[in-house]
């Protein structure tokens, strides 16, 4: 058996964008059989509910809200959840999504809000964190396209996107970076906005994940799976059947 996790996920109390909160996007991971989910709501550098003109400490337990909401549901529930964000690097309004750093990381930095990007991504790393880099070749007009990803500056790159199944994403090309470059993690995530989308992406683990610091183990160490469609694909996009499955756990 597999333990799947949804990796790019916005609530409504934080994302502005987002129409279901914390608590509804955990039920409905539940009741599509994943075992957590990992909060990224978009940065206060991003499209934001979280006011501006409010001291940092005050903005960051805003920004912490939806992941609040996610986790006390998820603890009754029985699904885990974990902190995470999606941060935006201005100009372009590229989007990366950072794991295996907290609240504490962002109380600590006020300056990562008007940072450059790669003082951004050298901070973040030297404080145990990872990038993402999140649809990498998206267009839509809120994006300045930007023809390079840095990929020196990155951990890894979301192959496969899905929010509104856009054409937009340009998956293929994250698929080219990817295998460009053997060094990046690959994942998958939905970019979740709505509850009514769970299922459809994110990564899926031969053992259950038990801390932000074991997900980016499991992902280093390539032992994910990637979750395309709602079908378990290995991390080249093919789709494993069920019986290889269940041969791999029991192996
Ligand atoms: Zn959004
Ligand atoms: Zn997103």
């Amino acid at each position: 058996m597999l333990y799947k996790y949804e990796t790019h996920l916005h609530t409504s109390e934080v994302s502005k964008c987002a129409v279901s909160t914390g608590a509804e996007m955990a039920r409905a991971h539940k009741e599509a059989g994943y075992t957590g989910i990992f909060i990224t709501d978009h940065f206060i550098n991003g499209n934001t509910t979280v006011p501006a003109n409010l001291p940092w400490k005050q903005r960051m337990v805003l920004f912490a809200k939806g992941y609040e909401s996610a986790k006390e549901e998820g603890d009754k529930i029985g699904l885990d959840v974990f902190f995470g964000w999606e941060y935006t690097h201005m100009p372009y309004a590229a989007d990366y999504l950072t794991f295996n750093l907290g609240l504490d990381f962002l109380l600590a930095h006020p300056e990562i809000n008007e940072m450059p990007f790669e003082e951004y991504a050298r901070l973040v790393k030297a404080s145990g964190g990872i990038l993402i880099h999140a649809h990498p070749y998206r267009t839509a007009d809120y994006i300045k396209f930007e023809p390079n990803p840095q990929v020196h500056l990155i951990d890894g790159v979301e192959v496969n996107n899905i929010v509104s199944n856009s054409p937009n994403n340009h998956n293929h090309l994250a698929w080219e970076l990817a295998r460009a470059h053997p060094r990046l993690i690959r994942t998958s995530g939905t970019d979740i906005h709505s509850a009514g989308n769970a299922g459809l992406a994110g990564m899926a683990f031969p053992y259950r994940i038990e801390s932000n610091q074991h997900f980016v183990d499991a992902l280093r160490a390539g032992e994910g799976y990637l979750i395309i469609d709602g079908e378990n694909t290995d991390l080249e996009g093919n789709r494993i059947l069920p019986n290889e499955e269940a041969c791999s756990s029991s192996s």
